[in-house]
């Protein structure tokens, strides 16, 4: 079967958040869990920062147009990881901004605060030789978190939406028969 494109999963992700946003809304644990979400990601960006991990990253891609978010990373993203981020409050991109970068990433970096396990966690060789490791270790406890958290929120959100639609949740094995989360 031919991939979906990510313009295709964008529309996707727009009309489930159009249809199911107020019932997403109303339900406390997604709610609470999106709230908890998005300070998760406040703390990544804050050990991002502590580490020198941001500053390195941004170095990188400015002064020596390095950014590693490469065309195609989008594919990894589901419609309703992209559904998290509309909860988030994004708005999504109808087109990318450089033809060799990832769809997500615009002139001001990457727009989305709930990202894919591999844009949380990679780590460049340079990274691991020039930030301390126990500087390291303390951003992937908090990217961890973040993860774990994003991993549950994601799975109630699939199955939510599947039973109110067709009254059938859909369990977390037969995940990668519908494309990837983290
Ligand atoms: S992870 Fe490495 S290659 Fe990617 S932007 Fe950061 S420093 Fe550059
Ligand atoms: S961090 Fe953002 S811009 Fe970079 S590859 Fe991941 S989704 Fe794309």
């Amino acid at each position: 079967m031919k991939p979906i494109q990510i313009k295709e999963k964008i529309t996707i992700a727009q009309n489930m958040y159009r249809t199911w946003c107020d019932a997403l809304g109303a339900d406390s644990g997604i709610s609470a869990q999106v709230q908890e979400l998005a300070a998760k990601v406040e703390a990544s960006a804050d050990a991002s920062i502590r580490s020198g991990v941001a500053q390195a990253c941004r170095q990188c891609d400015r002064e020596e147009g390095g950014s590693c978010c490469g065309a195609g990373i989008e594919d990894r993203y589901t419609p309703e990881l992209l559904v998290i981020n509309l909860l988030l409050g994004v708005t999504l991109p109808e087109s990318r901004h450089s033809a060799n970068s990832c769809h997500f990433l615009q002139e001001r970096g990457c727009i989305l605060p709930a990202r894919d396990i591999l844009c949380v966690n990679y780590l460049c060789t340079r990274l691991q030789k020039t930030i301390p490791p126990e500087k390291l270790l303390q951003l992937q406890e908090t990217n961890g978190s973040e993860m774990e958290l994003l991993f549950r929120l994601h799975d109630r959100i699939r199955n939510f939406i599947r039973y109110k639609a067709h009254g059938t949740p859909q369990h977390s094995q037969h995940r990668e028969a519908h494309g990837r989360l983290l």
